[in-house]
């Protein structure tokens, strides 16, 4: 295995050491085979896949550990709820590489159908935060659903399916792209650009007007170039700006919601200090993706959100819902650091 260079080995120590403690976990509950595979990826892949890998490897078997804990004991705790996240919503197209941060309409149907079945409620990220700030209770086991950047197939693909369902999410719009033809600077799909556009173009300003005009439907911001800001608070500041000004321009939003970009707080994309540069905006919060329950007696510029995947069915977004895949997952984390 090679190492990074001194000033980063702190910041992979504990992931390494995190990684071991998994390995025995899952050779001490009999996951003898994902263990395997992920102990051959640990030994054999000397690239930087290879903590992607382990990192998948945990989350399975966390999930799958989950399950039936969450089945029988729920959240009881009335002010604890969860935010998903999604970006892309794009049918799978037969010969080409898998997009990457997708998941596709009818998967993503199943998923708010089924966690609507579980007993789940969705409701609007407006409400939790308005809720949050008048110290009311939100339904049992509400969630809130985002999608991130302002994919055109958020319209053309997920829209029919929140109005099906009558499901409430939001959006966040790097607000730089709206209107153009041109791939997302994010988007590390390989087939971005090449492919079929509406599996990677940014919505039109007609579209997003379309969606801003649904009951169903809130723009919020994720800044206005869905730049790297680390370290540069300032920037960070100036770009929200830009980005509120264009919303209250094009959509007569004053005070949107926000969600940082890369939005990892322990990678610093949602520090403290970046946290404070978006609390002198308008912005009524900001969130990071933090894989965390969020709760009405934190502060909302602090919420973190739980990733919805293509493998994800209802059952496992429920067992993350339920905040048992965050306790666990950051039990471990801790344990691995001591
Ligand atoms: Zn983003």
């Amino acid at each position: 295995m090679s190492w990074a260079p001194t000033n980063h080995r702190q910041k992979i120590l504990p992931d390494l050491n995190a990684s071991k403690l998994g390995l025995e976990c899952l050779a001490f509950s009999g996951y003898e085979d994902i263990c395997d595979r992920i102990h051959d990826y640990v030994e054999n892949h000397n690239n930087t896949g290879w903590k992607q890998r382990v990192k998948k490897g945990l989350d399975e078997f966390i999930l799958r550990g989950c399950k039936p804990i969450s089945r029988y004991y729920n959240s009881n705790d009335p002010g604890a709820f969860g935010i998903l996240m999604y970006h892309r919503v794009s049918p799978k197209i037969a010969g080409i590489e898998e997009p990457t941060w997708n998941v596709t309409p009818d998967q993503m149907e199943k998923q708010l159908k089924g966690l609507i079945q579980l007993g789940f409620t969705p409701v609007p990220l407006s409400e939790a935060v308005q809720h949050h700030q008048l110290g009311l209770d939100l339904p049992h086991n509400a969630f809130v659903v985002t999608f991130d950047d302002g994919y055109a197939n958020n319209f053309t693909q997920a829209f029919p399916v929140l109005e099906r369902l009558g499901v409430p999410a939001t959006i966040f719009l790097a607000t730089a792209y709206l209107g153009e033809d041109v791939p997302f600077p994010s988007d590390d799909w390989s087939q971005t650009g090449k492919a079929d556009p509406d599996t990677w173009r940014p919505l039109t300003l007609e579209e997003a007007h379309q969606l801003n005009s649904s009951d169903l439907i809130e723009l919020g911001s994720h800044t206005h170039t869905h730049d790297d800001f680390r370290g540069r608070p300032r920037e960070l500041q100036q770009d929200v700006e830009l980005s509120l000004s264009f919303m209250k321009r094009e959509f007569d939003i004053l005070h949107p919601t926000f969600a940082f970009p890369f939005g990892v707080r322990r990678f610093g994309f949602s520090s403290d200090d970046l946290i404070k540069a978006v609390k002198q905006t308008r912005v009524r919060c900001s969130l990071s993706t933090e894989s965390q329950l969020a709760h009405l007696h934190q502060s909302p510029y602090y919420w973190g959100r739980f990733t919805a995947t293509q493998a994800d069915d209802a059952e496992r977004l429920a067992v993350k819902l339920s905040g048992w895949y965050s306790r666990v997952k950051n039990g471990m984390r801790r344990l691995a650091r001591r």
